[in-house]
């Protein structure tokens, strides 16, 4: 069997490389392995309460929200408000608006205006300038007061999902800053699968053909070039180029390669623990959003702001930051999990109608180390000794971060494609220039 371009991976990064590449004319397939499309940004469909696997939300004014509006992609979202800090068991107003700022208790007047200096050289800073320092070491030395550092440590575990800020780059911090205060983040009806829905809609509107259910067992290649895939059921495909669009464990299973194999072992995933929960009705909907300042845990009840429960329903996403390199306990996670909605929205476990522990998911197939200066790190969309082999995904290129790093790597592995293709001779139909 033959296609132009084999693209291993049916979730958002796959999607949209199939979309860009389709519409440029070219004979696309999608494999997925998974029955349905989607990967990590699925969502659960149950009794009408539809569930990200973990919290999610999408940034907007990044590449995310730039390539969803170039495919012609819309969706309704809204917006998380009245967000809190837990701190020593008491909630109190996150200053992350001018409002709350001046109302908060949870600072005084001096660690007020340290905050607002800060925030304000974090605003105007190149996120590029701290690539090389970990979250942790700057923001340790940035800071006078304890509290402050405590809000800006536990913001910075929830803009990057980190448990582990002495590993994670500055860069990534300041990155997710920038664009959380130039416009809100959006928590999108239906959850991910609206988007997921839409890109399969793009792709295969522009003539891919998408094949879940259909594991890739190895890229096929012959004197460093990529030749075609073999599926787990053995049938060959013959290809040009082959994007893998999947996390980097899985890039390693599927090429034969041990220079690609070396470089994929120095990156580090970044997990969570996430307690996604439907409830009959929100006990305390004055705690719509929490930020925990003395561990590293984060909660919010999407279902105030976006589409995702039924009339009265409630849905809440706890989140569990951990430490990749030391990652802990499943259970004494779901037990914290659970404590912090006991103290968030006492009442909460007799109003059960699902809930799902998921005790290690993987966020990000690497994170953006400071050791290795932040987004410059990560490997580039073109593999370079192996012609035709193109890599896409959260892990991969030097712009964005989570969905926006997924979004920007599609486009870039696609168009890096279609001038190689250019330059190799491409097939008439095949507009080059994306
Ligand atoms: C708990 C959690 C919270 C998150 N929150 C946010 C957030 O708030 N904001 C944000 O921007 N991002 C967030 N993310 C990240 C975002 O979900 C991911 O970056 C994105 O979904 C990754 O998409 P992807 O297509 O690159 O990878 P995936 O979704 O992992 O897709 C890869 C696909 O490849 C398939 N595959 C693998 N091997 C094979 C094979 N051999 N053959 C065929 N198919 C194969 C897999 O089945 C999978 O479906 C979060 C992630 C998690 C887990």
């Amino acid at each position: 069997m033959q296609t132009d371009i084999a693209i291993v991976g049916g979730g958002l990064t796959g999607l949209t490389a199939a979309a860009y590449l389709a519409r440029a004319g070219l004979q696309v397939t999608v494999f997925e392995k998974a029955a349905s499309l989607g990967g990590r940004a699925a969502t659960q469909v149950h009794q009408g309460y539809s569930l990200n696997r973990g919290g999610h939300a999408l940034y907007s004014g990044g590449a995310a929200t730039r390539v969803l509006r170039e495919l012609g992609i819309s969706f309704h979202a809204g917006s998380p408000r009245g967000v809190q800090a837990l701190f020593q068991e008491r909630f109190f107003a996150y200053p992350g608006d001018a409002a709350s700022f001046l109302s908060t208790t949870l600072l005084n007047g001096a660690e007020k205006v340290e905050l607002l200096r800060l925030l304000t050289r974090l605003a105007l800073l190149k996120p590029r300038r701290l690539a090389a320092e970990s979250a942790h070491a700057w923001i340790d030395a940035h800071t006078r007061h304890t509290r402050v550092r405590q809000l800006l440590l536990a913001t910075a575990r929830t803009l990057t999902y980190s448990g582990n800020l002495d590993l994670i780059s500055m860069e990534a911090v300041v990155t997710q800053l920038q664009l959380s205060l130039k416009r809100p983040v959006l928590y999108i009806d239906g959850g991910w699968q609206t988007l997921v829905a839409e890109l399969r809609r793009a792709a295969e509107q522009a003539g891919a053909h998408l094949q879940p259910g259909t594991r890739v067992a190895t890229v096929l290649q012959d004197n460093g070039r990529v030749r075609g895939l073999e599926l787990g059921d053995g049938r060959l495909y013959e290809a040009r180029a082959v994007v893998l669009a999947t996390e980097p464990a899985d890039v390693a299973r599927l090429v034969a390669d041990p220079l690609l194999k070396q470089r994929l072992a120095t990156l580090t995933p970044l997990p969570v623990a996430c307690l996604d929960v439907a409830l009959q009705r929100l006990p305390h909907p004055e705690r719509p959003v929490s930020l925990d300042l003395d561990q590293p845990r984060f909660y919010s009840a999407q279902s105030l702001f976006a589409r995702v429960a039924p009339a009265g329903g409630a849905v809440l996403h706890a989140v569990r930051y951990l430490d990749p390199t030391d990652p802990g306990q499943a259970r004494a996670h779901e037990r914290e999990l659970e404590a912090l909605l006991d103290l968030a929205q006492p009442g909460w476990r007799d109003l059960v109608v699902k809930r799902f522990f998921l005790p290690h998911l993987p966020v990000m197939g690497a994170v953006p180390s400071a050791s290795r200066h932040g987004f410059a790190g990560r490997p580039e969309p073109q593999v370079e000794h192996i012609s035709g082999l193109y890599l896409a995904g959260d892990w991969v290129g030097h712009e964005g971060y989570l969905a926006d790093a997924c979004f920007a790597s599609a486009r870039q592995a696609a168009q890096l494609l279609l001038a190689d293709l250019a330059r190799r001779g491409a097939p008439r139909h095949v507009r080059v220039a994306a």
